[in-house]
């Protein structure tokens, strides 16, 4: 009698045991399986909602001419490719946000606020270059990581554009550079700074007057910030 009542209790038991390790594995799939499914959707309608943006800055304006040779003027040269670069993204689907599209002045402090105020995947500050020996020429995309800040994914930027923009070999590859510059200080977003060819070089200043040349530039300097956005999403 006692035996048998033991064996119904230790028969009751693993019933019970079954039956707890079969719900809590049921109830740990369905959550998971709606876990999965809820990640799946909210990830899905984030992609086709959010739009990879960018702010592109074309260096100086207005009484600011930047660097110039002649009535050859830096801020109209950084515009031209600028708006070749808006152009190209903007068929790519990318939104687009310029500091200026015209012939006007900006404060740096002015440009940090405004692309902070547009949280872009990327900030690019579009220049041309200048040195007093006039044998410098080429292209270098410039980083700056201001006590280490973002220094990986800033130094990667300047290395995917340094790659797009010397590959066709129009430009002499000055590599990628670190510099404190103001423009790209005030920034809590990814960015560089291109400094296209040197107004003080001769073979330079014929590319820089060549629209095809310009537009070629721009469209390289813009996949090379797709390609890190790509990378990097
Ligand atoms: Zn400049």
């Amino acid at each position: 009698m006692k035996y048998k009542n033991n064996e119904k209790s230790l028969r009751a038991y693993i019933f019970f045991i079954l039956l707890v390790v079969f719900f809590v594995n049921y109830d740990m799939t369905y959550n998971h399986n709606l876990l999965y499914r809820k990640s799946f959707i909210s990830l899905a309608t984030e992609k086709s909602d959010k739009k990879h943006s960018v702010v592109i800055d074309p260096g100086h304006g207005g009484i600011d001419k930047g660097t110039n040779y002649e009535n050859l003027y830096e801020k109209d040269i950084n515009l031209k490719i600028a708006l070749y670069m808006k152009e190209y993204f903007e068929e790519k689907g990318f939104q687009v946000y310029m500091t200026r599209e015209e012939d006007v002045l900006l404060s740096l402090k002015e440009i940090g606020d405004f692309v902070n105020d547009k949280k872009p995947d990327v900030f690019v500050s579009v220049h041309v270059n200048s040195f007093k020996d006039p044998g410098y020429d080429g292209i270098s995309a410039f980083y700056h990581s201001p006590d280490g800040f973002q220094n990986e994914e800033r130094i990667e930027l300047a290395e995917t554009i340094q790659k797009e923009v010397s590959k066709d070999g129009i430009w002499f590859d000055r590599g990628i550079k670190e510099q404190d510059i103001a423009v790209l200080r005030y920034s809590k977003y990814v960015c560089s700074l291109v400094e296209v060819g040197f107004m003080t070089n001769k073979d330079d200043r014929v590319k820089l007057q060549d629209e095809n040349i310009l537009k070629n530039t721009g469209e390289n300097i813009a996949n090379g910030i797709i390609k890190y956005i790509m990378l990097n999403n």
